[in-house]
């Protein structure tokens, strides 16, 4: 299923209108060209200068007019990075909102698990066997040059958007908070071009990242999404992901808006009746009628994270449940566990078994149990984990579940982890 994916990442230029053009596959995100009367607008800039100067290059062959404007959708280094490529030496007005990189900031303390965690969430370390994609971008990207032709935002986009004519393009911004809280999104009123930025591509949306991410507020997000409708768009330009023609692009964006909207209420509901994380992870589903649509497949986000996510941004860690507020410490846990099984030989061997049976998921939390043990061979237990780990990522369309299993996998058999970690 995720190999099917693999088409949203075509390389090439897309003419979307008369006088916009989008390129995709250049690198993870995409950028968008507007030609005007004397000169063009570039809407995102990918991740660094070499894949920005190749979209640049290509969107050479329809217009050699100057740059006149830069706008960032939102501060993500894959849309932000290669400005500089499109602007050569000139310097023109660079668009973006007044909130502009608030969303990292608030979590730098934890910068480095962060990049570690970011590394194993997009697979960048798997070799080419092991790859597949990233669910919204390819695989094969050149990361080296991340974030070196960053030009700073000079025009702050204030929150009740704007409405302006650049190069003779009427072009209007509104605030669109989702993905991340400074995102816009960026609307022709004449061509009737949509860019969205992050807060659509073709997946169940990333409302929450394992690389571990601050609080994404998932209500504005289905807001942001349902304003975007309501212009029904001829065509919508998404982040990531090839864009939509048609009467397609409304109901993809009124479809998008239910999706989000229904997984959180979905999950209120389930915490004012009192179920736990857990108990919500496995009962949120998408409606029915959603369920199928291609650009709601969870290739990105994941529903079960989602769920996760809102419990924790509404409520913090508690699940309200008092045996959960001082849990057993987990080596004195894993010993009472041991004798449930009757001694540390029945537990690995039940470790061993789930392994045997393919029931992965179980085999993983014996192993966690089994490493804690004094006298237990704490290798095997790394070798059932490492298996189980592979096995799952076997099963698994989610982009980045699959990249954390085998990167993890990996990380585990080379030895690179340390204790804490296993
Ligand atoms: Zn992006």
């Amino acid at each position: 299923m995720l190999n099917t994916q693999e088409q949203q990442f075509d390389k090439g230029v897309i003419k979307v209108a008369d006088n916009v053009f989008t390129a995709v596959g250049f690198h993870g995100a995409n950028t968008s060209m507007i030609v005007g009367d004397d000169g063009v607008i570039i809407i995102d800039t990918l991740f660094g200068p070499s894949s920005a100067s190749e979209a640049n290059k290509a969107f050479r062959k329809f217009s050699d007019k100057p740059v006149k404007a830069i706008i960032y959708t939102h501060s993500h280094g894959d849309h932000t990075g290669g400005a500089s490529a499109f602007t050569g030496m000139e310097r023109p007005d660079v668009y973006a909102t007044e909130d502009f990189g608030s969303a990292e900031g608030a979590s730098a303390a934890v910068a480095p698990v962060k990049a570690k965690r970011n590394v194993r969430q997009f697979g960048r370390t798997l070799s080419p066997t092991e790859s597949t994609n990233r669910g919204v971008a390819p695989s094969n990207t050149n990361d080296s040059d991340r974030g070196e032709g960053f030009i700073p935002p000079n025009i702050s986009i204030p929150n009740s958007g704007l409405k302006t004519t650049i190069a003779g393009v009427d072009i209007e911004f509104y605030i669109g908070p989702g993905e991340t809280d400074d995102a816009m999104f960026i609307w022709l009123p004449k061509e009737k071009v949509l860019f969205s930025g992050d807060n659509f591509y073709r997946s169940f949306p990333n409302l929450y990242a394992i690389r571990g991410t601050v609080y994404r507020d998932v209500l504005k997000w289905s807001e942001s999404v349902a304003k975007m409708a309501e212009f029904k768009p001829h065509v919508l330009v998404p982040g990531h992901t090839k864009p939509i023609q048609g009467e397609e692009a409304t109901s993809a964006l009124s479809d998008y808006s239910e999706a989000i909207r229904s997984v959180y209420d979905q999950t209120v509901d389930g915490i004012n009746a009192g179920k736990s994380p857990d108990q919500l992870a496995h009962e949120v589903q998408l409606p029915e009628h959603l369920k199928n649509k291609p650009y709601l497949i969870e290739f990105y986000g994941s529903v079960p994270h989602a769920v996760r996510a809102i419990y924790s941004g509404l409520l913090g860690w508690y699940d309200g449940n008092p045996t959960t507020l001082s849990p057993l410490e987990p080596r004195t846990k894993a010993k009472k566990i041991a004798e449930l099984a009757g001694g540390t030989q029945q537990l690995v061997e039940q470790m061993n078994s789930a392994l045997a049976n393919e029931y992965y998921q179980w085999a993983l939390e014996l192993s966690d149990h089994v490493k804690w043990l004094e006298g237990a061979d704490r290798e095997h237990a790394r070798k059932v984990k490492i298996s189980a780990l592979r096995g799952l990522a076997a099963q698994e369309y989610n982009a980045p579940n699959r990249n954390y299993y085998l990167s993890y996998a990996n990380e585990l058999e080379s030895g690179q982890l340390s204790e804490v970690w296993f």
